[in-house]
């Protein structure tokens, strides 16, 4: 094949709700053979960040520089973007509401046949083009309460950490059923899931940052040339690394010395519920360890998630997690 690029689309058969799905595919064909790698956003309607972090990928790479193919499939779920919801016809399950029809995109690849054209879509890309990578990056974008996350297989701990997050998580075999990244290593594809925070909006940084990640994801599987771009420092989370969800027991506003992303030293106080009343403070989250700010505003629930500083009892306030490694980048090289 010659070395270009080529943009087309992939459809699905027939009507579920009266809809079908039509999800376009940016190809990048390189001047020499090598892997495949497939990337893929918006599975889930709200989370944008990753549609145009390809974009700013697909335009800045040069195909006569490539090594290998890229599939990027930018909104694998164009009902759910179009509708403004994270599944079509509804994500009623996704907030608690349980359904008979499993609408989650994200949790239908390689499942029993389902009525939805979510799962069509699933199928023919998984046939077309993810069973045959060699590498395949799933993002997504959770609330602005937490910060942004990739993850991966313990054993594919390099990849995962050169995508360049500041923070990376590793897992064992315990990826939830039905996701991408499950069928992936079931057929012994390498794989990373990204969240880029948060949703409905785009996020400049998040953006630029997605965008790296897919780059330096070529840089590392070798099918472009140069060297990774990484942050200074890097937080790893292994499966099981100790966290604490700060449960709020008394209703107040939520206030913090503390941005997401940085570290609070065992026995200061994380965060604070003071009165609305008289100001006085009515509880004191102390950190019982070192712990990195990974989460911070009690969500209200049923509403997407959505960060609140007024909160109630029964609520979670934020989430303290503790890095089990710190990676150095300013003189370290990460392997193939
Ligand atoms: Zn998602």
């Amino acid at each position: 094949m010659t070395a270009g690029k080529a943009k087309s689309f992939i459809e699905s058969e027939q009507y579920h709700f009266g809809a079908k799905m039509r999800v376009p595919v940016l190809e990048i064909t390189g001047a020499k053979d090598g892997p495949l790698l497939v990337v893929a956003s918006a599975q889930h309607g709200l989370e944008l960040n990753g549609v145009a972090a390809i974009e700013q990928a697909y335009s800045k790479i040069d195909p006569l520089q490539l090594t290998g193919r890229i599939v990027f499939l930018p909104v694998m779920n164009p009902l759910g973007v179009w509708t403004r919801r994270q599944e079509f016809p509804n994500d009623m399950a996704r907030y608690g509401k349980p359904l008979d029809v499993e609408c989650n995109m994200n949790r239908l690849w390689r499942a029993d046949r389902e009525n939805v054209p979510a799962w069509e879509i699933t199928e023919l890309v998984w046939e077309r083009y993810a069973s045959q990578a060699q590498a395949v990056v799933d993002l997504h974008g959770w609330s602005s309460l937490s910060m942004s996350l990739v993850w991966g297989n313990e054993d594919n701990l390099e990849m995962t950490r050169s995508f360049g997050l500041p923070c990376f998580m590793t897992v064992g075999y315990a990826e939830t059923k039905g996701t991408l990244s499950y069928a992936a290593q079931g057929a012994g594809i390498r794989w990373v899931t990204c969240e880029l925070a948060s949703q409905d909006l785009l996020y400049r940084d998040e953006v630029r940052a997605g965008a790296r990640g897919i780059m330096n994801i070529l840089r590392y599987l070798g099918m472009l040339e140069g060297r990774l771009n990484l942050p200074t420092l890097q937080y790893e989370f292994a499966e099981g690394h100790a966290e604490t969800l700060l449960n709020v027991p008394v209703a107040g506003l939520l206030v913090s010395d503390y941005a997401k992303g940085e570290i609070v030293r065992a026995g200061e106080i994380a965060a604070r519920i003071v009165s609305l009343d008289n100001l006085d403070t009515l509880h004191k989250f102390a950190a019982l360890r070192d712990s990195l700010l990974f989460n911070i505003g009690g969500a209200e629930s049923n509403h997407r998630g959505r960060a609140h500083a007024v909160v109630f009892p029964g609520q979670v306030a934020g989430i303290l997690k503790q890095v089990t490694r710190e990676w150095d980048n300013t003189d370290s090289s990460i392997k193939r």
